[in-house]
């Protein structure tokens, strides 16, 4: 399709701005990229978040369409946000997360 990246293009962009989810820190995010579509999807198979990406040259916009099971980043849905902005949030989880505490 013509003005659109390739897929393999559209994952390497993505998973530089999703290294793991922005809700819950998982790392398997599913890229659901296919070169016919308008519109392209991720999604986290652990808390359910699922986001809508408009794809041209690059990554244009990506949009928070549902949020994690317990509602994390209700604020955030429908709006166009910059890769930059979720790969910001990517790190805050990753610095923020509560792990358990093994003092032994
Ligand atoms: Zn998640």
């Amino acid at each position: 399709m013509l003005g659109k990246i390739s897929e393999k293009e559209a994952r390497l962009q993505v998973s530089k701005s999703f290294p793991w989810c922005p809700f819950c820190c998982f790392e398997n995010i599913k890229i659901d990229v296919q070169p016919e579509r308008d519109h392209d999807f991720i999604l986290c198979e652990n808390c359910g978040a699922k986001w809508e990406m408009a794809i041209q040259e690059k990554v244009k916009s990506i949009k928070l369409t549902a949020t994690s099971i317990d509602w994390k980043g209700k604020e955030l849905l429908e709006k166009n946000l910059t890769s930059k902005f979720w790969r910001d949030k990517a790190w805050l989880c990753i610095l923020t997360r509560k792990v358990p505490e093994n003092h032994s």
